[in-house]
């Protein structure tokens, strides 16, 4: 019988278990078999292995995974998009499923808040058959259902996974709070949300955009992605950030501020960056990080709009893959990625991700 190796997540802040799962003895219709070719670790990864989410255990983790196609299921011919596929193909996909019947995908149109949304590398107990459910191993098996994209040959395997779900989340997240041509933003975090949101923003047509990160490394990569003005917060305080913005934007404030963090106190922070009528967006809070102290009365006297934003749908797949493919050369999120780690050490990849060391970090089984 085949194998396919996995790291998995037994019991939180415990080191990650290699394990072996044999590989499913036939492929469901619509289902596909898909060999890992790089898996990235998302900072999510990091809040799920404290514990900040409620999930299941085991868990294979791993949501931002190219791979190519070793086995498809009967009748799946088609990705998302409409693109034929096949056995050999370069592909990448959403990594959750919407039900397409609940009140939030078929009423009120909010699908990343599916009632029964079920999520690759995070919602899936891998000691149930066919049990490969998360980008950290050999093979992953992809449910019928599935939104699949065929990679543009021209595009690097590192250029997607270094975009990973940052890319797709800030896609997202800035669809909701709107970036607009000539707006001053500031964004709060220069980690791979931040990065993403920048390009982002970038290409909206901001004016001016000011990062708020570190260490070091991570804002060189910000200045590299077009930022106006980076601000170490390790060098900082919040008054002289503040200070700085508002003489940055002719004593008014940023029209958007996006937060980046998911660290409570930048919150407070970043609604008093924002300018009377502006707008702020919290994105990076996906994990519970827990509460803060905030004054109401900042957001009804400045009378701004606050919105937050979950995860992505596989529209945003599609659009990322689309920026990727066109803004390579002025956003080369591929160097985002230091060497990969092999599965074996997938630990360590996770430990690089949760201590800021690497850029980003990827597994290349
Ligand atoms: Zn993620
Ligand atoms: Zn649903």
């Amino acid at each position: 019988m085949q194998t396919s190796r996995a790291a998995v997540l037994t019991n939180y802040e415990a080191p990650l278990e290699l394990r072996e799962f044999p590989l499913p003895p036939f492929i469901e219709p619509g289902a596909a078999l898909v060999k890992v070719k790089l898996a990235g670790i998302c900072g999510t990864d990091v809040h799920l292995w404290h514990g900040q989410l409620p999930i299941p255990l085991p868990v294979i983790l791993g949501h931002e995974t190219v791979g190519t196609i070793a086995e498809l299921g009967d009748g799946l011919t088609k990705d998302w998009a409409g693109n034929s596929l096949s056995a050999g193909d370069r592909i990448t996909w959403s990594s959750s499923i919407n039900c397409g019947e609940c009140y939030y995908c078929r009423v009120k149109p909010e699908p990343t808040r599916c009632l029964k949304r079920k999520a690759y590398g995070i919602s899936y107990d891998c000691s149930v058959a066919p049990h490969l459910f998360g980008g950290y191993a050999d093979y992953i098996y992809l449910r019928a259902g599935t939104a699949i994209f065929k990679i543009p040959e021209q595009l690097p395997t590192e250029a997607v996974v270094g975009a990973g779900c940052a890319l797709t989340t800030s896609l997202h997240g800035i669809e909701r709070i709107g970036v607009r041509m000539g707006d001053n933003v500031v964004i709060q975090g220069s980690g791979p949300v931040g990065l993403a949101c920048l390009a982002v923003a970038k290409a909206s047509g901001a004016a001016q955009i000011i990062v708020f990160g570190g260490p070091p490394h991570r804002l060189q990569i910000a200045k590299r992605f077009g930022a106006d003005v980076c601000i170490d917060v390790d060098e900082t305080s919040v008054d002289e950030r503040k200070a700085r913005v508002l003489e940055l934007t002719g004593g008014f404030g940023a029209d958007v501020v996006l937060e980046c963090v998911g660290i409570p106190p930048v919150v407070p922070e970043g609604l008093e960056l924002c300018r009377d009528g502006g707008r702020y967006l919290v994105l990076g809070h996906y994990g519970n990080a827990g509460t803060v102290e905030l004054n109401p009365h900042v957001i009804t006297r400045k009378q701004l709009m606050v919105a937050g934003s979950w995860g992505f749908e596989p529209r945003h797949t599609k659009a990322a893959l689309e920026f990727l493919s066109r803004s390579r050369e002025q956003f080369p999120f591929e160097q985002l990625i230091a060497q990969p780690f092999p599965l074996e050490r997938a630990f360590e990849a996770l430990q690089a991700t949760a201590s800021w060391t690497t850029a980003k970090s990827a597994i290349a089984p």
